[in-house]
């Protein structure tokens, strides 16, 4: 089955060619599972995904969420497309059986999960927020609250979401005013306001579980002082049924430039001071518990992007295969030269690989994540699960935020190879770029990603994390050093490598020097760095695997490099050699033209200028 959102044929290399997720099966939690099984996931995800999801994305678009009486209405197209994804079970594919799950590793959760948000990402954050919240209570909740809202959750049956913002407590959490008055019994009276809050109210579910960062009346401001609680839209009878309203209110909904088909609300909690929550967890660690569903979202918003520029990137190929405008190079002073492609032109050959690279790039970046996350948690080895928990841990503000930012420009990138047509709403990538641009501000905005990384999560375990990474690098630069076709590209990734290294050094020192603002003020720049090395590593490590792959189908075909016409028919009649070779592209073209960015950061971030803090406020703009 071709599709326009995933390449199918790139995910089976990330799982098999360059994973062997197949070799998960020696962890006694993945024993039971095969190739087989998933690739029949794959294929019913596909299924899901191109027949039922995508097509309700553009009508996402259009008919937006509506509210009216006080009630949030999804798309009409949306109860249908959920209805199936509730009773394909894909809530809880990676989620341990005991829980009503299939088990399957997170790999399996991502790569299904990037074909539905490709499809409709709007849509897609329904249940992924529900799975978030229920993944919570199944982590910190009583027995009880498992009954009562989890194992509702987990079925689709009620929705989720995550309560943290407010008016004056966006990025800075601490700073929030919901209070929490006790009632006795764990019970507490919510009362506050939270705003944009996705999936706040809708009509997919009977019943919506809200958790929400609240204060319990005289604990400590900032974040130290917060507790989590459990709030039901409905409260819920003793027999586990929906009962009275819960005096949640939803004041609004947001217009906004994207993502239109998911709810994007303010919630009242307490009007009429008749709102009930559970305390879930101990007082004062509403931060911590919530961290867990804040990580999921991150890696989440990664898929994100991934997804959005994914689709972008194989519409916008698709369409420069087929847009004749102007002649080839070659012929150019003819004016009756026949019209080609657009495909054809250098420049829009140069976005389309600038796109791919990415996009193969982030893919690569993702389901390495997801990987080392089933090593992490398959494995009984101490050692080992710290070492893939590391991994999984340092790159997580990697992935959300070079995920996010690159998945815009991917999806912008997009917008330019259809020229015209791209501006219009006639093709669907001018949304995939609308969809895309609140990647980078929710779930943290990137710029406290990059903080992150910096402050705590280069120096997190003692810095070995962060060696760890940097020693994996090295091993697969050390496995290629005499890889004839590759052999400059892994030299610019070597030098890029101790480029990095070098800069962990440097913050360190300038941590102990006391220079703070050198690092904060330069985390982005440091982020850019450090993602272009992880992205290059990857490429290089899977066009490593793929050039292998392309010589001997070479070699089986008795095709020499010099043969210039053997090598077209060959690109053109079989797929794994047109694929392989693209992935050898795509790695040179990255090292070349994108790893240089390494060096050059470095040097700017070395120079310790302070521009940023020395230009006054009043000298920005002159009103
Ligand atoms: C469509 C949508 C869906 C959302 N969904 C949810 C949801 O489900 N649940 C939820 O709780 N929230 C949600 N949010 C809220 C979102 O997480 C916040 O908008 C985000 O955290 C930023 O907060 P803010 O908008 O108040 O911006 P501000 O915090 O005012 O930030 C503005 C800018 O200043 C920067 N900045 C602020 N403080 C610092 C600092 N200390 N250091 C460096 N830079 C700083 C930020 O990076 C940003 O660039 C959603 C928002 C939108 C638009």
């Amino acid at each position: 089955m071709a599709n326009l959102l995933v390449d199918m044929r790139d995910q089976q290399f990330n799982l098999y060619e360059m994973l062997d997720i197949e070799g998960l099966s020696k962890y006694p939690k993945y024993a039971e599972y095969s190739k087989d099984l998933y690739d029949a996931v794959i294929n019913e995800a596909e299924k899901l995904a191109v027949n039922v999801i995508e097509p309700t994305n553009e009508i996402g678009d259009k008919e937006e969420c509506q509210f009216s009486d006080g009630k949030v209405t999804v798309p009409k197209a949306f109860h249908e497309a959920y209805k199936k994804y509730v009773e394909g079970g894909w809530i809880t594919i990676s989620d341990d059986p005991e829980v009503g799950g299939q088990g399957f590793p997170a790999i399996i959760g991502i790569s299904s999960g990037e074909l539905f948000s490709a499809a409709n990402f709007a849509f897609n954050m329904y249940p992924g927020l529900t799975h978030g919240a229920a993944k919570l209570i199944e982590i910190y909740g009583t027995e009880e609250q498992k009954r009562t809202y989890m194992d509702k959750m987990y079925a689709g049956q009620w929705g989720g979401t995550m309560c943290l913002t407010e008016p004056g407590a966006g990025t800075d959490v601490g700073a929030l005013r919901t209070i929490a008055k006790p009632i006795g019994d764990g019970k507490f009276k919510i009362s506050g306001t939270k705003i944009f809050i996705s999936a706040g109210d809708h009509d997919l579910t009977e019943n919506i579980v809200h958790p929400v960062l609240a204060r319990i009346e005289g604990a400590p401001a900032g974040t130290k002082g917060i507790s989590i609680f459990m709030v039901p839209k409905y409260r819920v009878n003793d027999d586990g049924s929906v009962g009275d309203f819960n005096d949640v209110n939803t004041g609004n909904i947001e217009h906004k430039m994207g993502i239109k088909g998911n709810s994007t609300c303010t919630l009242n909690f307490g009007d009429k001071d008749d709102c009930v929550g559970e305390l879930l967890g101990e007082e004062g660690k509403g931060m911590r518990v919530m961290f867990n569903m804040m990580n999921e979202a991150r890696l989440g918003v990664g898929v994100q992007g991934l997804a959005h520029s994914s689709a972008a990137y194989l519409h916008a190929v698709n369409y420069a295969s087929e847009r004749l405008q102007g002649a080839d190079l070659a012929n150019f002073r003819n004016p009756d030269a026949p019209k080609v492609p657009i495909i054809n032109h250098p420049d829009v050959r140069r976005m389309l690989l600038w796109m791919k690279a990415h996009v193969e790039g982030l893919r690569a970046l993702i389901y390495w994540i997801a990987y080392c996350v089933d090593i992490s948690e398959g494995t009984e080895d101490e050692a080992e699960k710290e070492k893939y928990h590391g991994f999984v841990e340092l790159l997580t503000p990697i992935c959300k935020s070079w995920g996010s930012d690159m998945g815009f420009r991917v999806c912008e990138t997009a917008v330019q190879v259809y020229g015209g047509y791209g501006y219009t709403s006639e093709y669907p990538v001018d949304q995939y770029m609308r969809d895309c641009k609140i990647a980078s501000i929710y779930e943290g905005t990137n710029g406290i990603q990059a903080l992150d990384l910096v402050a705590r999560k280069l120096g997190q375990n003692k810095g070995a994390n962060f060696i760890n990474f940097i020693t994996e690098i090295t091993k697969t630069i050390e496995s290629n050093k005499s890889n004839g076709a590759l052999k400059d590209a892994f030299a610019e990734l070597d030098s890029a490598k101790n480029t990095l290294a070098e800069m962990g050094g440097f913050f360190a020192q300038c941590g102990k020097e006391g220079k703070f603002l050198v690092p904060v003020g330069n985390a982005m720049p440091f982020l850019e760095l450090m993602s272009n090395v992880t992205l290059g590593w990857l490429l290089l490590w899977q066009a490593s695997i793929a050039n292998e792959k392309l010589e001997a189908i070479k070699k089986d075909k008795g095709i020499t490099d010099d043969d210039w016409a053997g090598l077209v028919e060959l690109y053109k009649d079989n797929k794994d050699a047109s694929y392989y070779q693209g992935k050898v592209a795509v790695a040179k073209y990255f090292s070349a033209y994108i790893l240089p960015h390494v060096e050059a950061n470095a040097k700017a971030i070395k120079k310790e200028d302070m521009s940023i803090m020395e230009i006054s406020e009043n000298a920005f703009a002159t009103y």
